[in-house]
């Protein structure tokens, strides 16, 4: 039997072959300098120097890619005769990966590689040192070929590995790079995401870190140290909509977990979470007068309680974070952040900048901190927020609440309140001269509710930067937000025009 009739050089039939068609996926590759015509001539040249040694190696590409299975290319120097062929991905699937069935495909593939290229028994053949090829060395060796282990590299290294990117090609995913590495592997990963339930069956998702790990990639952990940050989006949970504000240290579980879902969903762009204290933080801060400072063991202790309960809420939001598969890490406020009579003075940022360049959501919260005037006092997250933004020069900073965005008064406690869609410093003086904006309905709250939220965007926000205030438990509400699309809210910029 030659390679034609096997049907090996029958053309560029490559493709990446899935359950069904891994029966009729014998493909042969023929790349730009080594076409149909190429090989036959090749096998008259060699057919010419009869007798003399030639060698033949095989070599595998694809075993570190996500997509796709993995390809067996086998080359004999001295004529570049060229033959490849993929072990299905289903080989690399549940249940077949763990019962590494692809060790006997490959052997197989080997063996029928062998006889369309008349391979002798006495003709040298080298084998990669591969895993995936254990089972090649192992079985050749037993029926007598002359096998050794090496390292292939040059010339069937790159018509392997061009053979792979061309069927990734074919597959939907062009141009990747011919070298493995960080790039090739994201990019299949990426190109995964973006329609996961289609995709997903072009995965080697037989890897253990496929369903932990790899299947919820995003291109967030993508971003490398050197790498500028690209401006975030930071998003506030307000106490109001994360917790109930009128019982003490009551969360709203469904709703953080809703949220932060929406969140997890975002994968266009770094994502910073602020949340406010709500229930767990405002009434223990009001009992002890917290925002003043102060000496006392008592309030100290005071401080110790209210730090403990926001701790028991970050707790509850980190966790919903893991249960959504999205990277998050808690930021303690308390620790990084140093204020001057009640206003941010510093915040130390370089352990944020690290986790938010890997993809880490940080999550930060409204809380006590240490004061050099007052000794400690409370920051809200509203203030965290807007610092955040400045330093991190944010494109966006969200308010999430219970209410659809600002209204004419507050819309609980007066169904006639008009929706204000657009604020701008100039029509704020106008809304708080009013009177009409306050707290929250019966809610404590040392940090002045609606109010101290417009307040605090104002003093803080920076050019080129929106505010949004809105209510992100509608489902899809932050995605169209981000997307540019309109939603129901609140939105308030330095000046009027877009
Ligand atoms: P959060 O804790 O979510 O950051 P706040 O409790 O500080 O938010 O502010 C949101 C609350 O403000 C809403 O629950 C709403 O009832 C109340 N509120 C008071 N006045 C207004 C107003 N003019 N427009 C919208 N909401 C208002």
């Amino acid at each position: 039997m030659n390679a034609a009739s096997a049907g090996w050089h029958g053309g560029r039939r490559m493709g990446i072959a899935n359950r069904h068609t891994q029966k009729r996926a014998i493909t042969s590759v023929c790349p730009a300098d080594l076409d149909a015509i190429g090989l036959r001539l090749q096998r008259r040249f060699c057919a010419q120097q009869e007798g003399s040694i030639v060698t033949i190696q095989v070599d595998d590409a694809g075993w570190g890619d996500p997509i796709g299975g993995v390809f067996i290319g086998m080359f004999r120097v001295e004529t570049n005769e060229y033959l490849v062929r993929e072990i299905e991905v289903s080989y690399f699937q549940p249940p077949a990966f763990v019962q590494k069935t692809f060790l006997t495909r490959g052997l197989e593939i080997a063996l029928e590689g062998l006889r369309c290229l008349n391979v002798p028994k006495d003709e040298p053949i080298e084998v990669c040192r591969g895993i995936v090829l254990d089972g090649v060395r192992e079985g050749l060796t037993r029926r007598g070929y002359k096998v050794t282990p090496t390292k292939i590299e040059g010339r069937l290294q790159e018509l392997v590995e061009a053979s792979l990117v061309e069927a990734l090609g074919n597959r939907g995913i062009p141009n990747l790079p011919s070298v493995s590495g960080k790039d090739r592997f994201f990019r299949q990963l990426e190109w995964v995401q973006k329609d996961l339930p289609g995709r997903e069956r072009f995965a080697k998702t037989g890897w253990k870190n496929w369903s932990t790990t790899l299947r919820h990639w995003h291109p967030r952990w993508r971003q490398k140290d050197s790498e500028p940050i690209a401006p975030p989006v930071i998003i506030k949970l307000g106490g109001s909509v994360i917790t109930d504000k009128t019982r003490p240290s009551t969360p709203r579980l469904d709703t953080i977990e809703l949220l932060v879902r929406e969140i997890a969903s975002v994968k266009s762009q770094p994502i910073i979470v602020v949340h406010g204290g709500g229930s767990f933080g405002h009434f223990l801060a009001q009992q002890y007068e917290l925002p003043r400072g102060g000496r006392s063991t008592i309030k100290k202790l005071g401080v110790t309680e209210t730090v403990s309960e926001m701790t028991k809420l970050g707790q509850l939001v980190l966790a919903a974070f893991h249960r959504a598969s999205c990277p998050a890490i808690p930021i303690r406020s308390s620790s990084v952040i140093l204020a001057l009579a009640g206003r941010i003075s510093h915040m130390d940022l370089e352990a944020l900048r690290v986790y938010l360049r890997q993809g880490f959501i940080p999550i930060l919260s409204g809380d006590v901190v240490a004061d050099t005037v007052t000794g400690f006092t409370i920051v809200s997250g509203d203030q965290i927020v807007m610092y955040l933004a400045r330093q991190l020069h944010a494109s966006k900073v969200i308010f999430a609440t219970d209410v659809d965005g600002l209204y004419t008064d507050d819309p609980k406690r007066n169904p006639a309140a008009r929706h204000i869609p657009l604020l701008t410093p100039a029509t704020m003086n106008q809304v708080l001269g009013e009177g009409s904006v306050g707290e929250a309905a019966n809610a404590a709250d040392v940090t002045q509710g609606m109010r101290g939220k417009l307040t605090e965007i104002f003093k803080g926000l920076p050019e080129n930067c929106e505010a949004i205030i809105c209510d992100l438990r509608k489902p899809e509400t932050l995605t169209r937000l981000i997307a540019g699309k309109n939603v129901p809210c609140t939105r308030l910029r330095l000046t009027a025009g877009d």
